[in-house]
């Protein structure tokens, strides 16, 4: 569908200059938008290889079904207003999402009784814990401006994406001197989607990268859970605007667990209620993944969603393990 209305540069349908003539005005008003397009993309016309019709319709799917497939995957994990984890702030700034992972591991000394008077053994302890993080991916470009003003998107009910597929079938009735820029267009900005939708991908893939390396490096098989909860019986004082799981309602509302001790709140509000709520943890319990016998004090810290970090620790496990029989 062709827009009638003026645009910012307002040269699209300037009436003035419209030639009388019809088929003088139908090929101004393409060669214009023709060049428009032209200047959107990244080849030059008539100087780089101009990319055919069949290769953009086959690219342009392709990139598409790519896309899709990303973004099914990582949507589930997406936050949302009303999400215990995530503020309005972080909402403001672009796409949420959250993930649990075991990306760092402690390596720390501690000294143990031996039994006899002042002596003691040092172990080293290899720990990691459940995390809990957010990140905000700020917004996805939207499409540009030299192909919204020819043909109107429609957006995807979840109001983030343009209906592609609805927006490539229109794109397909365009006459073919304008569907090709237009469809390299669209590509190059279907392009940059997929470069958006990778990153947050990798955020999302890396906790499963962790767990194969802890799993490689100590031979010990994590599981990461869905959630991290509290038992409803911790002694955790959670931040007053954490949403209870159960009844939806902030822990600033629930009651005290005992009367006698402050401790915990975990008891639903309501009258008479004895419901327990949940709330979200940010770590869950360490977890100790090996313990050696090694003289000297460690502590430090590796976050093995860095590849130079995990190569850090390759190192640092070899020369103890070098260094200690008993290991
Ligand atoms: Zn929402
Ligand atoms: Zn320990
Ligand atoms: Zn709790
Ligand atoms: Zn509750």
């Amino acid at each position: 569908e062709m827009k009638g209305d003026k645009d910012s540069t307002g040269s699209f349908t300037s009436t003035k200059s419209s030639p009388s003539d019809p088929d003088a005005f139908l090929s101004q008003v393409r060669d214009r938008t023709q060049a428009r397009l032209y200047d959107a993309v990244s080849f030059l016309p008539g100087v780089d290889a101009e990319p055919d019709l069949s290769y953009l319709v086959r690219t342009v799917r392709a990139i598409l079904a790519t896309n899709d497939e990303i973004w099914e995957r990582c949507k589930g994990k997406r936050c949302h207003h009303g999400s215990p984890d995530v503020s309005l702030v972080d909402l403001k700034r672009g796409l949420c999402f959250r993930r649990i992972s075991y990306t760092k591991i402690v390596a720390m000394s501690r000294s143990t009784p031996s039994g006899w008077p002042s002596s003691s053994v040092t172990q080293l302890h290899f720990e990691t814990a459940a995390e809990r993080s957010v990140e905000s991916f700020g917004f996805p470009d939207g499409l540009p401006s030299q192909l919204s003003s020819i043909i109107v998107p429609r957006m995807n009910p979840d109001g983030i994406f343009t209906d592609y597929t609805h927006f490539l079938e229109s794109t397909l009735l365009l006459h073919k001197d304008i569907l090709i820029p237009f469809l390299a267009c669209l590509k190059e900005h279907l392009e940059i989607q997929q470069v958006y939708l990778g990153k947050i991908n990798r955020w999302l893939m890396e906790p499963e990268e962790c767990a194969a390396f802890i799993e490689e490096n100590f031979g010990k098989k994590i599981d990461i859970p869905e959630e991290l909860m509290c038992d409803s019986s911790c002694k955790e004082r959670h931040k007053d605007d954490a949403i209870c799981a159960n009844c939806k309602r902030p822990h600033g509302e629930h009651r005290p667990d005992s009367p006698y001790s402050s401790a915990g709140r975990h008891i639903c509000p309501g009258w008479g209620s004895n419901q327990r709520g949940l709330f979200p943890l940010s770590f869950g319990k360490p977890v100790l993944l090996k313990s050696c016998d090694t003289p000297g004090e460690h502590r430090d810290t590796f976050d093995i969603g860095k590849e130079s970090e995990r190569e850090r620790l390759r190192r640092f496990l070899a020369f103890i393990f070098y260094t200690t029989s008993e290991c």
